[in-house]
């Protein structure tokens, strides 16, 4: 039945960064309908996606002031400490590594212990918060499946859904994706350049435990990260896997026998974690970087990747999306219109030069590190020593890591 429905925001797109910016701002006391193309319980799936999410400290506070992060129906995986390392497959690490231990930051944060640098926090999991959360908030209105036809003017916003439902409102938030049909709908022009890699992920159950440290394996072809996942239901030592490889291994890995790819992994992994066996199935994504030339036009805004994509050798894509719904919640919840022109500019002034900074590292990081000419390893395992050696440039590290 086709309804009139009146808020101050519409979010299209209930993924990590959308489903949290709705919360957030009901949280803040606004009204909020949130639309996604796709039908909400399917994405809880564990067939749906396989990633695990590196989840910084600051983006955990996002998480909690949006009501998610109590309710993650799986525990999130603590990170206590970061081992970086320079090899190639088959060979040892170099001995010149990074290890970043969140007990070296004891006593220097004013905000109290910090226990962990972040928490691997399964896709599924927060899917299956944020869906709970979305539709049990008294200020939200959940539309899923549907699609809506936008049209924007300086007064306001007038979103038809398929099924005759229409939503009026003060602001519409982006927060579809890289493809971004609003976007491409503003005219907004996007920045991009494809990766000849394709990022691989799959699950492991190991025989030796984690203790919590993240392993970063920089190899010719990409980074190689095992990331620690909080224990299984049966109490098994379970870790993510990402890995960086060119689009023809990465088939050949999506395709090969399960004890193949075990084997494969051993080879760029070593045995510190003992016997390995793969848990459920593995994914293949192809890696670009995306940036959006505005992130802001007439009554609508851009947030996460629908504004910006990046490679994902740091974990910091979704990081750098909560990032995005900390900054515009904070600047919509005193704001008389949240579609004001002026204040969406002041929240493009705000993210981008940060966006920016993260768009650049992540991208001189995957060249600097998927490179085996002989001097430039040489002179990143002396810059890796170098920052192992120095405490305050290894703390600035460690808390941009965290985010903060
Ligand atoms: C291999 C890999 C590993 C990664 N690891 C990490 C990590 O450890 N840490 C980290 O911070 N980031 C990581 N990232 C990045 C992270 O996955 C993305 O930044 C994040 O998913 C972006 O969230 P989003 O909500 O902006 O977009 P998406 O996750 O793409 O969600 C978009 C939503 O919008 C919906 N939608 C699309 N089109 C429409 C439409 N027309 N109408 C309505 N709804 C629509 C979709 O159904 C979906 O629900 C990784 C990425 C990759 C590829």
């Amino acid at each position: 039945m086709s309804q009139q429905v009146e808020v101050d925001v519409a979010v299209v797109g209930a993924g990590p960064v959308g489903g949290t910016l709705a919360l957030r701002l009901a949280e803040a006391g606004m009204s909020v309908a949130v639309l996604d193309r796709a039908a909400l319980p399917p994405m809880e799936h564990p067939d749906f996606d396989g990633r695990a999410y590196a989840v910084a400290l600051a983006s955990q506070r996002v998480m909690a002031a949006a009501g998610v992060w109590d309710a993650l129906p799986m525990e999130p995986g603590p990170i206590r400490e970061i081992r970086v390392s320079d090899g190639r497959p088959g060979r040892p690490a170099s001995p010149l590594f990074l290890h970043f231990d969140v007990g070296e930051l004891a006593g220097t944060e004013a905000e109290g212990a910090i226990e962990a640098f972040g928490w691997m926090v399964e896709a599924r999991s927060l899917r299956m918060a944020l869906n709970a959360r979305l539709s049990a908030h008294p200020r939200v209105r959940v539309f899923a499946p549907a699609t809506a036809a936008v049209e924007r003017t300086a007064n306001g916003a007038r979103l038809a859904l398929t099924d005759g439902t229409i939503i009026s409102a003060r602001l519409v938030a982006a927060a579809e994706g890289r493809t971004s049909p609003l976007r491409e709908a503003a005219g907004i022009g996007v920045t991009r350049l494809a990766y000849r890699q394709h990022g691989v992920v799959c699950a492991i159950a190991h025989e030796h435990p984690h203790e919590g440290v993240a392993l970063e394996h920089f190899l010719p072809p990409g980074p190689f990260a095992q990331l620690p996942l909080a224990p299984g239901p049966a109490g098994e030592n379970l870790s993510a896997l990402v890995w960086t490889e060119r689009p023809e291994v990465a088939k050949a890995l999506m395709t090969c026998t399960a004890g193949r790819l075990v084997a494969e992994i051993e080879r760029r992994m070593g045995g510190h974690l003992g016997r390995i066996r793969l848990v459920g199935r593995r994914w293949s994504y192809p890696l670009s970087l995306l940036h959006a030339h505005r992130y802001h036009d007439t009554r609508l805004v851009l947030v996460g990747d629908a504004a910006h994509g990046m490679h994902p050798i740091a974990g910091q894509g979704l990081n750098v999306g909560f990032q995005d719904v900390g900054v515009l919640a904070e600047m919509l919840a005193g704001a008389t219109d949240p579609g004001n022109r002026d204040l969406l500019a002041a929240y493009q002034r705000r993210r981008r030069p940060a966006v920016i900074r993260m768009l650049a590292a992540t991208d001189a990081l995957d060249r600097l590190f998927s490179n085996d000419n002989p001097k430039v390893r040489l002179a990143r395992d002396l810059g890796l020593a170098a920052v192992h050696r120095l405490p305050t440039l290894k703390r600035f590290f460690m808390r941009q890591a965290m985010g903060i």
